[in-house]
């Protein structure tokens, strides 16, 4: 796996899914990659970032992208982009910017409550252990 590209293109909901990573995922290969992007982004807050409603660099190492849509299950394209509307429209932050890490932890701190992970996440199966809602409990004490 090489170098993330600078800017990295991440989709606004997957923001939330790398605070909460804790190894599990949908192949060895897509773990892998959101391992590598959790462990960059974790600890560089100059890493530059360009947020979007679509597939991103994660999505592409996923076995449910087909043709840059997420396929999942029935719909699930149009409910992950729904997803990352709602995390927009919570933050304020927008798609196309090139924005560091530093700034999207700091909106998504002053924002968000690991509450609010019950109504932007409901359906992802990943909700109930508890992961992300620790992950963003963690962002807000650092
Ligand atoms: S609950 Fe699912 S969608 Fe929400 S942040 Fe976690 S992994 Fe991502
Ligand atoms: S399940 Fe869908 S949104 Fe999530 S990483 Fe895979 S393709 Fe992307």
């Amino acid at each position: 796996m090489g170098e993330l590209a600078h800017p990295l293109e991440i989709r606004a909901h997957h923001l939330l899914c790398l605070l909460g990573f804790r190894g599990l995922g949908y192949s060895l290969e897509f773990t892998k990659k959101m391992g590598k992007v959790a462990e960059e982004l974790r600890v560089n807050s100059t890493f530059p970032i360009t947020i979007l409603t679509e597939c991103d660099v994660i999505c592409a190492s996923c076995p449910h992208n087909k043709d840059n849509k997420c396929c999942k299950k029935p719909y699930s394209e149009l409910k992950v982009k729904a997803r990352d509307l709602e995390v927009l429209r919570r933050t304020g932050l927008t798609t196309g910017t090139h924005i560091s890490l530093g700034t999207i932890w700091a909106r998504i701190k002053k924002r968000l409550t690991p509450e609010d992970l019950v109504l932007i996440c409901q359906g992802c199966e990943w909700l109930e252990l508890g992961y992300c809602a620790k992950g963003l409990e963690v962002l807000e004490t650092s």
